[in-house]
Formats: C-alpha cells, structure tokens, sequence
C-alpha cells in the first residue's frame, strides 16, 4: 500500500504524548506519509515545529473559520513567511463553517478571503472546509473565478450538485470517515461520482474515525479503511486506488510522489 493521509491534525493536545508513535503506526498501516493542518496560529506554530523534523509528515497553516475572530493584523504576513519552508505545501484550512458560527461571519468572510487571495498570490494550494455555508462559498469563488488558487474541499460533506459545482472550478475532493458510516448513502455517491483523478482521502483525526473504530481517537493509520471503503464502492483494488490518491495528493500539493 502507498496511502497518504491528506488532512490530519497530530499537532492537537490529543496526540500530544504520541504523535511519534501514531506515525509509527501510520507506516506499518502502509500509509507512507500525512498533511498536518492548522486552525489557527498557535496550532500553525506547532506545524512548523513538528514538520522541520525529519518525520514523514507535511504541513498547511492557517485560520479555521472557527477561529477567524482570533485573527489580528500580521497574521498573514507570518503565513507568508511559514510557505516559504520546504514542508509547508499550502494554506489550511480555510473557509466558511455556518454550522457553528463559532466567528462571525462577517469575520469568518473577511479572513477567508485575505488567505483565498494569499493562496493566489503565492501559488500555492488551499485546503477549504465548507460546513452549511456552500452558497457563500461558491458565490465568492464564482465572484473571483480567475484568481483562484488550487485547493481540496477536505472531508467533504456536500450534495453531488455542489461536488459538481467545485469539480467544475478545478477543485480536488477529499473523503473522510463520514464515507464510511452506514448511514452515508448520499456521501458514498459523491465518492463514486468524482472523477478518479480528483479523489484525495484523510482522516481529519483525531476526530471522526471510520467504521470499524468508530467512537476511538482516530489517528493517520486509519485512512487504509477510508480508501478500502471508496474501493470498494467503486468497484476498484485497493492498491491501485491508494496509488491513484497519493499522486493526486502529491499533485496538488506540490510533494515528491
Ligand atoms: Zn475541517
Ligand atoms: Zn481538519
């Protein structure tokens, strides 16, 4: 197997003691590699901590939208700064979360839009997470559709028209454990509708481990069920799959497949 884990969080408090051990587990799983992800500063910091040593990681930085109400001026003058590391291959996550509201979102709209426009200016790619807010979203990316950067709708959650909507603008899909949940039907023909060549899978752990370790911290190791799962649905080998996301994945981020 040749997986690589597209969005995970070993900087949270959760993995604090074992992140180390998480990714030795993470390699005998046969996941060679994963993508770290900030929420914010503090957790960005940590990223670029934990991502200059030489570990089989990577890492994106940058304000959540639950965390937007925390940003202050400069911030985006360190995430310039931080792109510039070998393993930083992009900013993340990035968007609009209408389901919490935990930021404004006015705010949340505001920050998004000065990382969007950073991303375009650096050329690097954008890891978007979009929850009961797909509307605002799209219209601001329809509102600069020739500026936007690359990026992945991570743990997507949406309908097949929206999946269609972000296809159409360029835009990889990234499946998380939901896709696994017996329950999922909608969620599961999403994964069997987007193109092969557009699919990236993550276990955005510690949170939402897939069926059969569901209710557990979730940890890298576990996107094998993640893959086995679309596999599955889309009729194809496993292996092969797991080849097909990890390029896609060192496609759009930039990394050595
Ligand atoms: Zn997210
Ligand atoms: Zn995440």
């Amino acid at each position: 197997m040749n997986l690589l884990d597209s969005h995970c969080h070993l900087n949270d408090d959760l993995f604090e003691d074992d992140w180390q051990e998480a990714l030795l587990r993470m390699q005998q799983a046969g996941v060679a590699r994963c993508i770290l992800a900030g929420s914010d500063m503090a957790s960005s910091t940590r990223i670029v901590e934990m991502t200059s040593r030489n570990e089989p990681i990577y890492g994106v930085v940058g304000i959540h939208p639950h965390e937007a109400k925390t940003y202050v001026d400069g911030d985006i003058e360190r995430l310039k700064e931080w792109i510039k590391l070998d393993k930083i291959v992009g900013l993340g996550e990035i968007g609009l979360d209408y389901f919490y509201d935990f930021s404004p979102r006015e705010v949340q709209k505001e920050v998004f839009m000065k990382q969007l426009l950073l991303a375009r200016e650096l050329g690097v790619p954008a890891a978007f997470h979009v929850r009961d807010a797909h509307g605002d979203l799209t219209d601001i990316f329809r509102a600069h559709k020739n500026e936007l950067p690359a990026g992945v709708l991570h743990c997507f959650s949406g309908s097949v028209e929206s999946a269609r909507e972000y296809l159409d603008m360029g835009f990889y899909l990234s499946f998380a454990g939901p896709v696994t949940f017996k329950n999922a039907a909608k969620l599961q023909l999403v994964a069997t509708y987007c193109p092969i060549d557009r699919i990236l899978v993550e276990t955005d752990s510690p949170y939402l481990s897939p069926v059969p370790l569901r209710g557990k911290r979730n940890e890298p190791a576990n996107v094998v069920h993640v893959a086995a799962k679309i596999a599955e649905l889309r009729g194809m080998d496993v292996e092969e799959f797991g080849q097909i996301t990890t390029a896609n994945t060192c496609r759009l981020f930039g990394i050595t497949p």
